[in-house]
């Protein structure tokens, strides 16, 4: 990509420039390869600033990896509740559990040991080994990749396998291996701050005069888009108890894979966290429910069950654009069902559960609001 002289050069304005402008963030004041780790995982998807008080946190209640790998599973989720993505607060779970029986609590110092943790793969392997360790790998992710892109004016598809392949050459090309963790975060820097999707802002950056994506006045059209995924339309039912007390009634997460698949009237979509009694309906969503709490608690008189609509709740996950139904429920005595919980519908969150769950208790609990004012 660049010759010899030029490397130099561009490397030592990026290198200069990360030193001088960096954000302070609190995991950029340690080099301790658990805090990088955790930073890392929650930066997968999460903004900076909405991860920062999570991490703090975390951190809090989980100081080292033996606490982490000593923990219920549940608190770690509560931890990470509104978050999103939980299979990431699971499997760094599962990574410290590990990491204390293999690796003697150490976090491990070698590529093939780190990639073998849950939940890391390439570029988490390579940002932890160089800003803990100064290992040299370079990291690629979506944002060292438009950065990329854009230095190289290289168009087309950048998730295609080739491509990526040939991104990562030239990321391991740029590396400055004299100082691998920094100038990781300073390519990953560039891309959050000056070179954003939108609008890069090329009159501030530290290596504009090697950019050929600027030079041709195309950078800002790079990366060409991928082909959308069109969205798929969902529709979920949802049935939110409440009893004399103002108690809920919500449903564990299913413990393993096969009970998930066994258990289709779940939708996975919000069967990974505690969760309302909820089904995926076509069109008469009241009879469906009640046709579905049913057959779920063979035992419980529903008779006198009224659903009463508590509005809709619109959430999008990946390319699926979920309406959502709730239905309030109230009840004298909460059906009691095998591994439930019975909460407060006002504070659902002393347990882990999703933010689409969040959204449909306040919809719920506003119904529940109007209802006592037409008494
Ligand atoms: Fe990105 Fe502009 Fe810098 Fe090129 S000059 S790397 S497009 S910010």
């Amino acid at each position: 990509m660049l010759e010899r002289s030029k490397l130099a050069k561009f490397r030592k304005q990026l290198l200069g420039w990360f030193r001088q402008f960096q954000r302070d963030l609190p995991w950029r004041r340690t080099k301790d390869p658990y805090r990088t780790w955790l930073s890392e995982i929650m930066l997968q998807q999460t903004r900076v600033a909405a991860a920062i008080p999570y991490y703090e946190r975390f951190l809090q209640r989980f100081p080292d990896v033996h606490t982490l790998a000593a923990a219920p599973e549940e608190e770690v989720l509560r931890l990470w509740s509104g978050l999103g993505y939980y299979s990431r607060a699971r499997n760094s779970q599962k990574a410290a559990q590990l990491i204390v029986a293999k690796h003697g609590g150490e976090f491990p110092s070698r590529l093939e040991a780190v990639i073998a943790l849950p939940g890391i793969g390439n570029y988490t392997a390579a940002a932890i080994l160089s800003i803990a360790f100064g290992e040299k790998h370079a990291v690629l992710d979506g944002n060292v990749a438009r950065v990329l892109a854009r230095l190289g004016a290289i168009r087309g598809d950048l998730r295609e396998s080739w491509r990526w392949q040939e991104l990562q050459e030239s990321a391991d090309r740029l590396l400055d291996t004299e100082s691998p963790g920094d100038w990781n975060q300073a390519m990953m820097e560039l891309g959050a701050t000056l070179c954003t999707p939108k609008s890069p802002q090329c009159l501030l950056c530290p290596v504009a005069q090697f950019c050929e994506g600027r030079k041709l006045g195309i950078a800002e059209s790079l990366p060409e888009k991928r082909k959308k995924q069109a969205t798929v339309e969902v529709t979920l039912a949802t049935a939110v108890f409440r009893d004399g007390k103002k108690q809920t009634l919500l449903l564990p997460a299913p413990k393993n894979t096969n009970e998930k698949a066994a258990a289709d009237h779940v939708p996975t979509l919000v069967s990974k966290m505690w969760h309302f009694p909820t089904l995926s309906v076509n069109g008469e969503s009241a009879q469906n429910l009640i046709a579905f709490l049913r057959k779920m608690m063979p035992g419980v008189q529903s008779r006198k069950w009224k659903l009463v609509p508590a509005g809709k709740v619109r959430h999008s996950v990946t390319y699926r654009a979920i309406t959502l139904l709730p239905f309030l429920i109230e009840v004298k005595n909460l059906p009691r069902l095998r591994g439930s919980r019975h909460v407060p519908l006002a504070d659902i969150s002393s347990l882990p559960v999703s933010n689409l769950t969040r959204k449909v208790a306040r919809a719920a609990l506003a119904a529940a609001v109007s209802i006592l004012d037409q008494r």
